[in-house]
Parts: structure tokens; sequence; C-alpha cells
């Protein structure tokens, strides 16, 4: 089978010229994927091609000399390339040299055809070999396929070039090897040179896609400030691992940790101090997480979670001690707290049969042993109770049973949101108040109904002000809300049927709707509704 060359090389300008045009269209040089190189080097193939396509109607120099340098020119072009992608610094004497090497033999040797053959295709087998040795030196580096094709591209080249250089050394004729017939070793070069150039091409764009999409994955699940996992991948992860615990029988440990007064470091050294004790803190935890399967996640504002599988409660309250140490002996100064530096309040929870045993309840777990360890004075571990009470003695239902006072911290910047903020601590302090009074149970069952009445008209006028707001995750906040509404439902019947404590309902309303949700959940879009005002 042959193919008829000149046919093949329009083939080859046109493919490398279409390729070039679109590798430079999409080349972000922002990005440091070497992907202008790459254009360049498909710009150069193609008009050496064109000089090829000239020979013996323009000069031997350009069509010979200056058309296999400029082979040369774009293999170490994309080599540049890849150093570039690879963030590496270039060993430019290796990258360049070969296109002295070509011109100076080409010109020496323009009237012996095999000899020039032989050289010209040694030297870009050279370069080849130099860009499949770079990378298998980076293959760890990069993830996906896209590293396969390239490298495959190489090969093929490479190949292609060794049927040149053994056609020549075993004395095939000119006529075999000049570029103006179509014969096998024609066909074989030019083909392989145009699969060659689409693997390649396919490959090096593939690969900078991938790392794009691993770096895009990297910043949706971790926290910017932190570099810890974020919300998102905590939620991911905590789904994950439960059901893996509750399938094999393993133990599943979580600590919420929370740092201790904040507010008054903020308001003492300043939100930039603030950041930066945060990044201490974070990094402290992170350390904290130290087995393979352990996760440190910031849960949002000052608040951070550690996933400890295989850790049972006290496998994860002694993790939690030493972290909560660890963060004591950094002695960071603060000097609105009762021991002069930063410390921290951790909650511990493990999945127990009869006590936690999905997700929601573990996390609900956790935080409730970490407002007893705030109760309790601060910079202590507390575990939450295991189904047999174990724990429990230390956690009397009183001491959740706090009266809520506004502070304007929690004030968002639209006043309608504010007013009915306040007005649901109004509600939470009156069952307070009924339940201390111990009033009748339809009294108290008329102040849940109200309550309840009162956050589902709130959250209907929340979300239209902060959809009009352009708050962007206005949908997942809806959501979250009819995902409060529907429990607090659950909680109500069941209260009513006398299957909940009232303190448990008190604590779901207060705390899960208006503590966590309101004061910590709502400061997302804050900024979204004080940018309006
Ligand atoms: P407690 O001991 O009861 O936990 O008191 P606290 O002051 O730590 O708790 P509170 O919830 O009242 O305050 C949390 C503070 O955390 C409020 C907010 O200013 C601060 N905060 C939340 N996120 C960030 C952040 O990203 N950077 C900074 N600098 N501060 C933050
Ligand atoms: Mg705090
Ligand atoms: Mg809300």
């Amino acid at each position: 089978m042959t193919a008829h060359v000149p046919t093949m090389f329009l083939a080859i300008i046109l493919v490398g010229g279409v390729l070039s045009l679109s590798v430079g269209v999409v080349a972000d040089r922002s990005q440091r994927d070497g992907m202008p190189y790459w254009a360049v080097g498909l710009m150069l193939h193609s008009v050496a091609y064109i000089l090829f396509s000239q020979r013996g109607q323009t000069a031997d120099f350009a069509s010979i000399v200056v058309a296999n340098s400029l082979i040369a020119c774009a293999l170490a072009t994309f080599t540049e390339g890849l150093y570039v992608f690879y963030r590496c610094k270039p060993s430019r004497w290796l990258i360049w040299l070969p296109i002295g090497l070509v011109f100076f033999s080409f010109m020496a040797l323009l009237d012996q055809l095999g000899l020039r053959i032989i050289v010209g295709s040694t030297v870009f087998v050279a370069q080849c070999l130099l860009i499949l040795h770079f990378m298998w030196g980076k293959r760890l580096q990069t993830a996906g396929r896209g590293k396969y094709f390239l490298a495959g591209g190489v090969i093929v080249m490479t190949a292609m070039l060794m049927v040149r250089v053994f056609g020549a050394a075993s004395g095939a004729t000119s006529s075999m090897l000049s570029l103006k017939d179509s014969n096998l070793i024609q066909t074989l070069t030019f083909l392989g040179a145009l699969v060659a150039l689409l693997l390649l091409s396919f490959g090096f764009v593939l690969m900078s896609k991938e790392r794009s999409d691993q770096l895009n994955q990297v910043l949706a699940t971790s926290d910017e400030l932190t570099g810890l996992a974020n919300r998102r991948r905590l939620n991911e992860v905590l789904v994950v691992e439960t059901a893996r615990a509750q399938r094999s029988g393993h133990a599943l440990g979580l600590a919420m940790i929370d740092i201790d007064q904040f507010k008054d470091y903020n308001d003492h050294y300043g939100h930039q101090a603030g950041d930066d004790c945060l990044k201490q803190v974070a990094l402290a935890i992170a350390g904290a997480a130290q087995r393979a399967g352990d996760l440190a996640a910031r849960y949002g504002g000052e608040e951070f979670v550690l996933i400890l599988p295989d850790a049972d409660a006290n496998a994860a309250r002694r993790v939690a001690e030493g972290l909560r140490q660890s963060i004591e002996a950094l002695a960071l100064h603060h000097v609105r707290s009762p021991s002069g530096r930063v410390t921290i309040s951790i909650g511990v929870a493990a999945l127990a049969s009869g006590g936690p045993t999905d997700p929601e309840s573990l996390l609900h777990a956790a935080d409730t042993a970490l407002y007893r360890a705030k109760n309790e004075g601060r910079n202590q571990v507390q575990v939450a109770p295991d189904a047999s009470g174990a724990a429990a003695e230390s956690a009397p239902v009183s001491t959740k049973l706090v009266q809520l006072v506004w502070r304007t911290a929690f004030e968002s910047g639209n006043p309608v949101i504010d007013t009915q903020h306040r007005a649901l601590f109004a509600d939470a302090n009156k069952l307070l108040g009924a339940m201390l009074e111990d009033q009748q149970k339809d009294v108290v069952a008329a102040l849940v109904e109200a309550f309840i009445a009162d956050v589902v008209q709130h959250f209907r006028e929340e979300e239209a002000i902060i959809t009009r707001a352009g708050f962007p995750g206005a949908a997942g906040h809806a959501s979250l809300h009819q995902a409060l509404i529907e429990k607090a439902s659950t909680l109500a019947s069941h209260f009513r049927a006398g299957n909940l404590s009232i303190g448990e309902m008190f604590e779901y309303l207060a705390h899960d709707v208006v503590a966590r949700h309101m004061l910590i959940v709502d400061h997302e879009f804050f900024p979204y509704l004080r940018a309006r005002t």
C-alpha cells in the first residue's frame, strides 16, 4: 500500500496548522501549562512540511537544511512546553543543541541523502527520547490518561524515524528515501508523522484539561483560608465513613472543635490576626488527623470537625485531648481569655447502637457535647453520652437550656431578616420561660407551634430576600430551610404524642434552628445583603 506523498504533505500541513491555531486559541498564559509553546511547535512543524513540499522547486537550503532544522526546532519547542507544564527549569542546551546539530550537519551533507537521513533522524530520535525520559520522571505527578496519548505520539514518531534510519542504513535506493516518490517507506513515514501529530496534540491538551479538573476538584473541596477540607467534602466523607462503619461494624469517632472566645480575639487583635490564628489552629487540627482515613475539615467560622474512622469514643477522646493540649502549647496570646492564650473546646461522639447511627445524629451528638464543654468552662473535651448513658451524668438537661441573647454581631444588614431573627430569639426565650415555669403541656405545645410557624414564615421571606440579593447559594439555602422545617414538624408531632421531651424539642428549635442555622449558616449570605445596603 502506498499513499500519494504530496497529498499526505497537504494533510500534515493542514492538520498541524489547524491544531496549532486551536491550541493557540485555548492557551491561557496565566495557566502556565505550556500550551503556547505547543501551538508554536505545531506551526513550525507545518512550515517545515510546506518547505519539504517545495523540494525541487525551491533552493535545497530552504527545503532541506531549513526544513529539517524547523522539525528539530518544533521538537525542542514541544519539550520546552512540557518543562513549563511540569513547572521545571529546562535544561536548555539539551533542548536547543539538536537544532544546531541538524543545521550544520545538513549543510555539510547536502549532497548525501542516505547519510543525511541517518544523522537527521538520529538527532530527532534523541529529541524524542529526551521527551520520553522527562515524562517518565514525571509520570507520578500527572493523573489521567493524557500522558499516555502524548507518550504514544512520541513513540510513533520515534518508530517512524527508526524506519527511515534503518531504510537508509540498509542501503535503500535514493528513490525509496526521496521526498518526491510515493513508496512504502514514505507512506509509513508520513502516516506516522500524521498520527504522531494528532496523538501529541490531543495528549497534551488532555493533560492540561486533566490538571485543571484536578485543581478544580481541590478548590471545590477545600477551605480557602485554612486549606482543610470544606463543609461539602466533610459531608461527603461523613456519609461514606458512616456507611462503611455500619457495614463493617467498625467504630467511627467524630470531634467537633470550636475556638474559645474567638469573637473577643477578633475584636481585640483585628480580623487579619483572627485569620492567622484560624490558620495556626487549622494546622494543628490537620496534625491531629494522623491516620490515613482521618479527615480534618472546617465546619464554618471558627468551628472544625475531625472524622476519625476506627476510633471509638475513648480513642476519639484521646485524640481530642491531645489536640486541645497542642493548641494550648502553641501559646497564642489572647489577653481576653482567662488563660491568656488561645484555647479550644471539643465535643466528641462516636457511632453507637442506640446512640448516633447516622451522619446527622453523630454531628448533632458531638455538637451537643461541645455545647457542654462551653458551658462547663471551655478549654476542655466532653464526650457525648452513648446508648448506655455512660457519659450522661455530666450532661444535665438544664445545661442545654440557655437564654439566647441578641448581639449586634448577629445582624445581617437587612432590617427584615434582623427583625425576624430577633423575634425568633424572643420565641425561643418565651418557650424556655414556659418550660422553667413548668407550664401545662398545652401551653408549651402552643408556643412550639407558634415558634415553628414563625420560623416557616421567616424562612420564606429570607429566601425571597437572598434570591433578590443575588446570593448564589440561595437554592441550597432554601433546601436547608426545607430540611429544618421538616425535622421540626416531625419532632413536634413526636412531642405532641409524648415521645419527645420538651427539653429535646426546645434544644432543636433553639440550638439547631436559631443558634446554628441563623447565627452560623446564615452568615454565608450576609456579605450579599451588605453589598446592597
Ligand atoms: P465561644 O467561646 O462561646 O465559642 O465564643 P466565640 O466568641 O468563639 O463564639 P462566637 O460564635 O460568638 O464568635 C465566633 C467568632 O468567630 C465570630 C466571628 O467574628 C469569628 N469568625 C468566624 N469566621 C471567621 C473568619 O473566617 N475569620 C475571622 N477572623 N473570624 C471569624
Ligand atoms: Mg467559638
Ligand atoms: Mg436562614
